[in-house]
């Protein structure tokens, strides 16, 4: 059993495992280039994601916003300077979720419930308060470290497979850091979970 789910099942960790179904989350972004080539990979194969966006990002990108949003996909929240918990204040943290807020709030017209904590990491009185505001706090089941520089591509995508069960929320980065590994793994991944029969929803 994984330890993390357990200690804090108030967190989404993983969707109904009746359904084969998979939610694929795309962090960090929107950057030029990167978060363009995953948007023409879903656009190709036809399947919806869930970009959980970095205020700042979205400020100095707006047109990559922009695109996200025109082609349908669900967005996040994921702070606006894209803080550790940790080691942020109360105060500050929530102040930097409600920037981010606001900067989508400005293209999309509408706000978002979802949240996820920038490295998974959140103290449980940031947690309390974004509960309140009436968020839904999403970690993963399957991280698939696209960003580990000693990870080959090909570990990236046999470790990514060797995890997936229905329901799995798999977090890939759209950002420089991981754009070698996410670049290799995801059209592979969506070609071997579509021939296994599973389909694809956002969050
Ligand atoms: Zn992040």
């Amino acid at each position: 059993m994984r330890i993390l789910p357990f200690l804090f099942p108030r967190y989404t960790w993983q969707k109904s495992k009746q359904d084969k179904v998979i939610y694929l989350t795309f962090d960090d972004g929107p950057i030029p280039e990167v978060t363009e080539w995953v948007l023409d990979v879903l656009q190709e194969q036809q399947i919806q994601a869930t970009f959980f966006c970095i205020g700042d990002n979205i400020r100095k990108h707006p047109t990559v916003f922009q695109r996200i949003l025109a082609e349908q996909h669900q967005i996040g929240n994921h702070t606006f300077h894209h803080l550790k918990g940790w080691k942020t204040s109360i105060e500050e943290y929530i102040f930097n979720v409600e920037q981010c807020q606001q900067e989508i709030v400005k293209h999309r017209k509408e706000a978002t419930t979802l949240f996820r904590p920038p490295y998974g990491k959140i103290k449980k009185k940031q947690a309390d308060y974004l509960f309140k505001k009436g968020y839904e706090i999403i970690m993963w089941s399957i991280i698939t470290k696209d960003y580990e520089a000693n990870l080959s591509p090909l570990q990236c995508l046999q470790g990514t497979i060797k995890q997936i069960t229905p329901g799995s929320i798999i977090v890939f980065h759209d950002s420089l850091k991981a754009e070698k590994n996410m670049k290799y793994t995801l059209p592979l991944l969506i070609e071997y979970l579509k021939k296994e029969g599973y389909s694809f929803a956002t969050l």
